[in-house]
């Protein structure tokens, strides 16, 4: 069971998942094995570098749908936090979706978000990069960020909830910059230390 309806939950993630439920989990998970080992899953990967990949969704709901993962198995939106690692990671995850996109799709109108659960399909955090129109049309009540369950959380608005405070008083913030399309020299200058920590280890 990876959702639990009781909100205590996201403050006791340790306990819930101790480490050997999330052992479990990674080598049960399907994007751990395209991280990790994209052959073997029969995924061509668009992008990889030593903290996120970016793959095809299998059932495209428009007309450029792409996935980014972090290569480490983090669950799902409520295991991120307002610190600087997690908000780094899914500012990484969005410059590499609207790289791939802007390359891509250069004309469309684009879109990026996260399903929050129980309305995610996979427990992996992955980041919708979808270029429109939807395929089919209705296909976008599944990825309609003004409807009032909150099944979907555009990426800006959970990268300000999960801002730290030091990066609010920085200048020039990381947010501004993101909303402007990045040029794809952005993916190759973004610094790789950042990625070295080990979220388990940390306390
Ligand atoms: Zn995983
Ligand atoms: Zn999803």
């Amino acid at each position: 069971m990876h959702y639990c309806p009781n909100s205590s939950y996201r403050w006791h993630r340790k306990e819930v998942h101790s480490a050997r439920a999330m052992a479990e989990e990674e080598t049960s998970c399907l994007f751990c094995q395209i991280s990790k080992d994209p052959a073997s899953t029969h995924t061509d990967l668009l992008y990889s570098d030593e903290s996120v990949v970016a793959f095809q969704d299998i059932k495209p709901a428009a007309f450029r749908h792409y996935l980014v993962i972090p290569v480490q198995h983090i669950p799902t939106t409520r295991d991120l936090r307002r610190r600087s690692e997690d908000y780094q990671l899914v500012s990484h995850m969005l410059s590499v979706g609207q790289n791939l996109l802007f390359k891509d799709a250069p004309s469309s109108k684009t879109e990026f978000g996260f399903h929050q659960p129980p309305f995610n399909s996979v427990n992996h955090l992955h980041l919708h990069c979808l270029a429109l129109p939807f395929i089919p049309r209705w296909k976008f009540t599944k990825y309609w960020a003004s409807g009032s369950d909150g099944r979907f959380v555009v990426a800006n608005k959970l990268l300000k909830r999960i801002k730290p405070d030091e990066i609010q008083a920085e200048t020039g913030s990381v947010s501004q910059d993101l909303s402007e399309p990045s040029n794809l020299k952005r993916i190759k200058k973004f610094p790789a230390r950042l990625f070295h920590w080990n979220r388990r280890s940390a306390a």
